[in-house]
């Protein structure tokens, strides 16, 4: 399939440092791509450690000071122009990343639409920095605040988004004028490299973004403890993101986490349930059930339980499972195998207390060659209770459990009940009750009644284990710029 690409030149199974594809790790070790459709070996890639990532820093921190001086229009010109190849290369991106990480082509072209948004947002937000003049205290100074880039970036970035988790990064940080290390997700680093070699094209000088992957601990390792590298963005696990988080505060980094997320969805009695179904299928089933903000435990109102349960049952039904690449697939495969030992211990564990199969609940058996892929069953459970491992973990697979609720304070107390707080959604009809449960469930994005709420307009991010500062809108490019005040003496 990689031969079929309209442009195959976008396929780089290497590095890149200083403007240099690597194809080679200093230690000539690989690691292998996989299909999740159908376990296929895709790719073979350097898998580069400490030394590589150094040499990154090292480019990055070398044309920093050039890029940081280029008048900020033509950044953004460099990152519009990436933006056009992104969108004119679509088609081969959107293969490449189905290949790679198994989401359904219309799902990968959404995807490409919201990065090269992104892009597009901050090649807009690149000329509007300013600072600030201030009212001084005392008529013989005056007080100015100048706003600057923060220098090398280290961006380390998830496989359930394989191109807008970067996007979002490094467009805002190269608009800022800093300067970037990017390490994607070992299991989708093509739909990186095919972003790169675009970024290469729309005129970006060798060394502003540079490319390592291999050995994750390693790398980032070399970020955080880099006393080049002033910030780390990261989206991923809350495990990694702790870990990451430890050490840029040894070295008094700053980080942007987008950590975990256990999504509620609240149905309150006066909800469009119609609406309301759809919502809670579109997504709890993003991307398999893969994505930060997938909902995760659905909260229905007692006397509309029933109802909403049969939309939902029969909206699933209608799914169809399959490769990524065939047009009709509503669904692809998980992305490893330890997934799906995950969708499992949650569907068991729910069952064993007292959860109702209502549908799914096992793998799904796909002819060759999907049966070597990663196929679950999209699956709904009714009944669930709050013991259950699927009510307190993210299960980040196609699980539906459906509780119970009767007052709106339960509901909302329910909802809260959770260490993370990153997405939360609800329906109703009702303005009064609309903006107390707005402000009263402990999440960084709410959806009321709507589900797609992510675009690069609004700022994107978590409270509570959920993470640290927000990515996308017009808040978002603070996060790669310092504050400076001068202090001018009219002596
Ligand atoms: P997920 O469960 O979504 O894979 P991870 O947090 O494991 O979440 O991965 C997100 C990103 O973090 C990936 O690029 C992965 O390679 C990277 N990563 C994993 N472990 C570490 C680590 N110890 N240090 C730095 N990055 C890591």
């Amino acid at each position: 399939v990689l031969a079929k690409l309209k442009d195959p030149t976008l396929v780089h199974t290497a590095g890149l440092i200083g403007g240099k594809w690597t194809e080679q790790s200093s230690d000539k070790s690989t690691f292998e791509v996989r299909n999740p459709a159908t376990g296929a070996v895709i790719a073979s890639m350097p898998r580069m450690r400490a030394d590589e990532t150094r040499a990154a820093i090292a480019a990055a921190h070398s044309v920093f000071p050039q890029w940081r001086d280029r008048p900020a229009r033509e950044r953004a010109a460099i990152l519009r122009r990436w933006h056009d190849l992104i969108q004119e290369h679509k088609g081969d991106i959107a293969t490449l990343m189905t290949l790679e990480c198994g989401k359904p082509t219309a799902e990968a072209l959404g995807e490409i639409a919201s990065g090269a948004g992104s892009v597009d947002w901050f090649a807009g937000e690149a000329v509007r920095v300013c600072g600030d003049v201030l009212e001084p205290p005392l008529r013989d100074r005056r007080l100015l605040v100048l706003k600057q880039p923060l220098g090398v970036v280290g961006a380390i970035t998830p496989w359930n988004f394989p191109m807008s988790m970067i996007t979002r990064k490094v467009a805002p940080a190269l608009a800022a004028g800093c300067t970037v290390v990017l390490k994607p997700a070992e299991l989708t680093p093509l739909t990186a490299c095919a972003l790169a070699e675009l970024a290469e094209r729309a005129g970006l000088p060798d060394g502003v973004l540079n490319l390592v992957m291999g050995d994750a601990p390693a790398i980032g390792h070399e970020l955080v403890s880099s006393d080049t590298v002033r910030k780390i963005g990261f989206t991923g696990s809350t495990a990694v993101g702790r870990l990451l988080a430890a050490g840029a505060g040894q070295g008094v980094k700053r980080v942007s986490l987008e950590l975990g997320g256990n999504a509620p969805i609240i149905v309150f009695a006066d909800a469009d349930l119609e609406l309301a179904a759809k919502g809670v299928v579109a997504s709890a089933l993003r991307n398999a059930g893969q994505t930060c903000i997938c909902a995760n435990r659905i909260f229905v109102h007692d006397s509309v339980y029933d109802k909403l349960s049969d939309l939902v049952v029969s909206l699933v039904r209608k799914l169809k499972l399959g490769d990524g690449l065939e047009a009709g697939t509503s669904m692809g495969p998980l992305i490893t195998a330890q997934a799906m030992e995950k969708v499992t211990g949650h569907v068991a564990d729910a069952v064993a207390k007292g959860g109702k199969l209502l549908v799914g609940g096992t793998r799904a058996e796909l002819p060759a060659p999907l049966s070597g892929g990663n196929f679950f069953a999209p699956t709904v459970i009714g009944e669930a209770t709050i013991d259950m491992r699927c009510f307190k973990e993210e299960t980040f697979g196609p699980l539906i459990p459906l509780f119970r609720f009767g007052a709106d304070e339960e509901a909302v107390l329910l909802a809260n009940t959770t260490e993370y707080g990153l997405a939360a959604y609800f329906y109703t009809r009702d303005l009064a009750r609309a903006w107390r449960v707005a402000e009263e469930l402990e999440f960084g994005m709410i959806g009321l009644n709507e589900v797609a709420i992510t675009n690069e307009v609004a700022p994107f991010g978590g409270i509570k284990a959920s993470g640290l500062g927000r990515e996308q809108s017009k808040y978002g490019i603070s996060e790669f710029l310092d504050t400076k005040y001068v202090c001018m003496g009219l002596g």
